[in-house]
């Protein structure tokens, strides 16, 4: 059965492993190479079932691990062309890392992976939705400003999914950043708010989505309560537990979730 452990997930770290009992991938390496192994062995997962990392963008809450898992692993990374060099450039990875530029889908380990453009202050960004062996397909969909119509077309269907509720608007607007930054995180090219992913949890309910993961909360500017009532409140009419279901990832967790 395919299953996704979101190991890290928060504006500190985020990294998930997407698989079958045979193998899989990595969505980012947001954390040290070293907790990242060690989040692997507790999760019961070998270094060897890790086929690919999968690089959604360049920041480091997403790559901070990446040079060094490489380096001790091997393991290949894709990326999009100009995240691909933006990784180069910024040291992420070493000159000769085994970095694959990603323009079209790829088949790793049995399971497809389509990278889907997001809106997001970098070079290049992307979500990736993942079509597993079964033919279940989930998406890991975190880091974007908004979501436009061809992000909702591309995650339509897709039974699980991991999705971005960063932060709560009134938390943001009352809470300690900067103005600059509270502009950036809810501009188009910041991050998906609790109401924005509620908007996006229904379209994706109403699809065939049954099971939404909550991901990638700020530890400033949002509480699991409030993204859960949040988006719970925006899937008014549908049942949690009976018409879909609910989990909040934690900034570091150990779950396996079967889909
Ligand atoms: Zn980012
Ligand atoms: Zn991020």
């Amino acid at each position: 059965m395919a299953r996704i452990y979101p190991l890290f997930s928060s504006s500190k770290g985020n990294a998930s492993f997407v698989g079958t009992p045979s193998g899989g991938v990595l969505i980012d390496a947001g954390v040290s190479a070293k907790r990242l192994r060690e989040a692997l062995t507790r999760a019961g997962i070998p270094l060897s079932a890790v086929q690919g990392i999968f690089v959604t963008h360049d920041h480091a809450d997403h790559v901070s691990g990446l040079r060094v898992l490489c380096r001790q692993t091997g393991i290949p990374v894709y990326a999009q062309p100009q995240t691909r060099e933006s990784l180069f450039a910024g040291h992420y990875v070493e000159p000769e890392a085994d970095v694959r530029a990603l323009t079209e889908p790829v088949t790793v380990g049995g399971m497809t992976l389509m990278p889907f453009a997001t809106s997001h202050d970098t070079v290049q960004s992307c979500g990736y939705r993942i079509t597993m062996p079964d033919g279940q397909s989930c998406a890991v969909c975190t880091d974007l400003g908004y979501a436009p119509e061809d992000v909702q077309a591309v995650l339509k269907g897709c039974r699980l999914v991991l999705l971005e509720a960063n932060y709560d608007v009134q938390m943001l607007r009352t809470g300690p950043y900067p103005e600059c930054l509270k502009q950036r995180i809810s501009s188009n090219f910041g991050h998906l708010s609790n109401i924005q992913s509620g908007e996006l949890a229904r379209f994706l309910v109403q699809n065939g989505t049954v099971h939404l993961v909550l991901g990638h909360l700020s530890e400033h500017n949002n509480t699991p309560e409030r993204a859960r009532q949040t988006v719970t409140a925006a899937l008014g009419g549908y049942v949690c537990g009976r018409d879909y279901l609910l989990d909040i990832a934690k900034p570091e967790d150990g779950r396996m979730i079967a889909f």
